[in-house]
């Protein structure tokens, strides 16, 4: 994967949140184009907005009662809101982890495993969201791989990605994306290895998917 640099780091409002986020996803683009080019497969960047409140989007319709960011699969478009919530993270590249996050069901998207995800998809509520678990751990491990890969250029250190790694521990775990625990074992499993071959969740035991 390519580095690219985060410019701008300082995240006081929306308006400087907003272009945080465009660098990033050109860097998102940029690495994840090239690499779906390398394994000559065909590549589309996904739409992407971003809000400071719930309103209505062209990915995903309404977005009332929505919390950080979404991926709609039939749209191929990614939303990420920034409200105050996700403003509590400046300082640290929260916001480029849900972003390299919902980045990543696109990459599941065009390379076919959110298609596969939905087949396979079991009858029963709770094994349906043990099974969802996967895909949302699985783009955990593409955002920490992305991330690698800028890290270098950012300046940032060893004790930036243990803090955003405990932000992701203690705030992101839930019954349908997996426990926070489980989410930050596999953002760092896909930051360690700075590469998507070690981010199959679907062979993984579940233990580790839990
Ligand atoms: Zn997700």
């Amino acid at each position: 994967m390519r580095s690219c640099p985060e410019y701008s780091t300082t995240i006081e409002d929306f308006l400087t949140a907003q272009n945080y986020l465009r660098e990033g996803a050109e860097c998102l683009d940029a690495t994840w184009t090239s690499f779906f080019k390398k394994a000559k497969l065909p590549f589309r960047k996904p739409g992407m907005e971003f809000i400071s409140k719930p309103t209505k989007t062209r990915a995903c319709g309404n977005m009332d009662g929505f919390w950080g960011g979404a991926y709609c699969q039939d749209t191929q478009g990614l939303v990420v809101l920034v409200d105050g919530w996700m403003l509590e993270y400046e300082g640290t590249p929260f916001l480029f982890y849900v972003l390299a996050h919902e980045y990543g069901h696109h990459v599941q998207q065009r390379s076919g495993i959110i298609k596969a995800h939905y087949k396979l998809m079991p009858k029963s509520t709770k094994a349906a969201y043990k099974w969802h678990a996967r895909l949302e751990l699985q783009a955990d491990c593409l955002s920490g791989a992305f991330l690698r890969s800028i890290w270098a250029s950012t300046g940032r250190d060893s004790h930036d990605w243990q803090q955003l790694l405990t932000y992701i521990k203690e705030d992101m775990g839930d019954p349908t994306h997996g426990g926070g625990k489980s989410r930050a074992a596999w953002t760092d499993r896909g930051f360690k290895a700075g590469s998507p071959s070690v981010c199959n969740t679907y062979k993984a035991p579940a233990s580790q998917v839990a």
